[in-house]
């Protein structure tokens, strides 16, 4: 590796603690801790690096959690990576959250917190408010709970292996039979994986269960009647209130179905059928055979790096610097998690991207899309204190669904033109029909968590009632019980509780930079660099706003979004 690679993101010297220092062992981060509550503060600059000294032990920390968590995700089966995460989580982080408080609270009881620049520090206190506001000593054991029992999840799907048309296969494997154009071919692929999710339902359900009632014991510890209050709080939301979500789903059913039916009726006739049934919606509808873009990690990376390239040269380098420092792991292999995330290792400053890729243009769209939160982590390193480096999900998702939509502007400079005609087609439908089920997510996590006694029927039917309001016109007869369990495949509700609608305020900010990139792109590409060079360190509104966007929580302009979607829909058509 060339000096110059290695400099790209130089690693930061520790100023505070010593080189090797290593922060999964509590007997390394104990007398740290000490010293800082014992630290005496006698004025506005001995508090100010009070702070950044603690952040330092909190980047350290929070790398470990970072490695600990990727080395579980990379192999779900591995006994002594799980042990080591789950040490860590359910031994060092209950030692360490009462200390924590009580840093909280020494900070905001401190008299010269006053003098320390309100713009430097605003972000800061407000969180750390909240911090102690909310903090229960009584949930650090719940909480470390809930954390274990949240892994069952993963190595529950991880573990769904399928045998189809001779092999072996992951879930995430399957993905491009369902662009199959034989509709058998799809069909059965359907089948057998909704098959195999089924074969885990109740031991799914039985999980969800115990997670529930864990959540509502934790909001009820807190002083909150009902988790949903207390994990909108928790999840620190204080720029939009929980009501602004149920306004949202409104809009998305006012504004985004009627473009979701009428995608859904040019596709159903390209395809020629009388109605479509839930394995129809992956396939080009205009007869293109499944396309797989790439046959490995490699040609994914250069596929995913031009497309960077086109929106800004710098990102294209990123994304091969990343792979030169063994910061993506991308490929599928059995007792790999699902899905597809970016994390920073926080005492380096360096993201790292982890994805379970099938061979599809789904799977390029995953990477361009860590590649966005990879850019964000990258753009905002500089900023201290470490939390500043964490920015809001609502705005996190605007740099990775940005990313996405830009890069479907240049599409033909990796496709063959009918492919990348194809993919923009695909990736505005997706657009729309991800903002329904965002929708159905979101609903039915504010239903169900209103009513925390809901059996497994109730729950059922209030998801098939969610599937009608916000679903396509889709035929499942014959197939009631894969969907009275659909449900059980969205990771977030195990794993992370009420993460979702950020998708869909993030998905609005990403349009809009969609919309002003088609008319200014180097403006357009400097406020978003701006935007999140910003990190975490400003409120919503400021953020979207130094983008050059508007923070709509409650889906005010989607009827001017969908509009400007549906144009570029219909244009993609015409040119066919
Ligand atoms: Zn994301």
């Amino acid at each position: 590796m060339s000096a110059l690679v290695s400099e790209r993101y130089p690693i930061p010297k520790t100023q505070f603690l010593k080189k090797d220092f290593e922060a999964h062992r509590w007997e390394n981060v104990e007398p740290i801790l000490l010293e800082l509550e014992a630290r005496s503060l006698g004025n506005a600059g001995e508090l100010e690096q009070w702070l950044l000294d603690r952040s330092e032990l909190d980047a350290q920390i929070a790398a470990c959690a970072s490695r600990f968590m990727v080395a579980t995700a990379c192999k779900t089966n591995d006994k002594e990576a799980e042990k080591t995460f789950l040490d860590f989580q359910t031994g060092l982080i209950p030692k360490l959250k009462p200390i924590d408080d009580r840093l909280d609270r020494r900070f905001l009881a401190c008299p010269f917190r006053q003098e320390l620049s309100p713009h430097d520090w605003h972000i800061y206190t407000r969180g750390t408010e909240l911090a102690v506001e909310l903090f229960r000593e009584d949930n650090v054991v719940l909480e470390a709970e809930e954390e274990e029992r949240t892994l069952e999840y993963g190595q529950i799907t991880g573990a769904m292996m399928v045998d189809f048309q001779g092999e072996t296969r992951t879930l995430a494997g399957m993905a491009h039979f369902a662009e199959d154009a034989d509709r058998d071919v799809r069909e059965q692929a359907w089948r057998t994986t909704a098959g195999r999710r089924l074969e885990d339902r109740q031991q799914l359900g039985q999980l969800f269960d115990d997670l529930i009632q864990l959540r509502q014991a934790m909001a009820q510890n807190a002083g909150y009647t009902n988790y949903r209050e207390y994990k909108h709080l928790e999840m620190g939301r204080l720029d939009y209130q929980a009501d602004d979500c149920l306004v949202l789903q409104d809009n998305i059913e006012k504004h985004v179905l009627p473009l979701l039916h009428e995608m859904d009726d040019a596709r159903r006739r390209h395809l020629g059928l009388k109605i479509l049934r839930p394995w129809d919606f992956a396939v080009d509808p205009r007869g293109a055979s499944g396309f797989k873009p790439f046959a490995n990690e490699q040609e994914q990376i250069a596929i995913g790096a031009t497309l960077l390239g086109k929106v800004d040269s710098e990102f294209e380098a990123d994304l091969y610097w990343m792979a030169e420092k063994n910061l993506l792991d991308l490929a599928t292999r059995p007792h790999k998690r699902g899905g597809g995330f970016m994390d920073t290792f926080e005492d380096v400053r360096h993201p790292f991207i982890f994805s379970n890729s099938g061979f599809t243009h789904g799977d390029v769209e995953t990477l361009v899309h860590e590649g966005g939160h990879a850019i964000h982590s990258l753009l905002s390193r500089h900023l201290e204190p470490v939390g500043y480096r964490m920015p809001p999900l609502e705005f996190a998702e605007v740099a990775s669904m940005g990313m996405e939509c830009l890069a479907m502007e240049h599409l033909e400079a990796v496709y063959p033109p009918l492919e990348a005609k194809r993919c923009v087609i695909q990736s505005l439908e997706g657009i729309v029909r991800s903002f329904a089920w965002i929708a159905t997510i979101d609903s039915f996590q504010h239903q169900l968590y209103a009513d925390v006694e809901m059996e497994e029927s109730g729950r059922q039917a209030l998801w098939l009632k969610l599937r009608e309001r916000f679903g396509s016109r889709q035929d499942w007869s014959g197939l009631e019980e894969f969907r009275a369990w659909e449900w059980q495949r969205q990771l977030h509700l195990y794993e992370v509780p009420f993460y979702y609608v950020e998708y869909a305020i993030a998905q609005n900010g990403a349009l809009q930079v969609w919309e002003l990139y088609r008319q200014n792109p180097v403006e357009t590409i400097k406020k978003y660099r701006q935007g999140l060079a910003l990190g975490g360190a400003k409120s919503l509104g400021d953020l979207f706003s130094a983008a050059g966007l508007v923070f709509d929580p409650r889906g005010e302009k989607l009827a001017e979004l969908m509009a400007s979607v549906s144009q570029a829909w219909q244009k993609a058509q015409e040119e066919d």
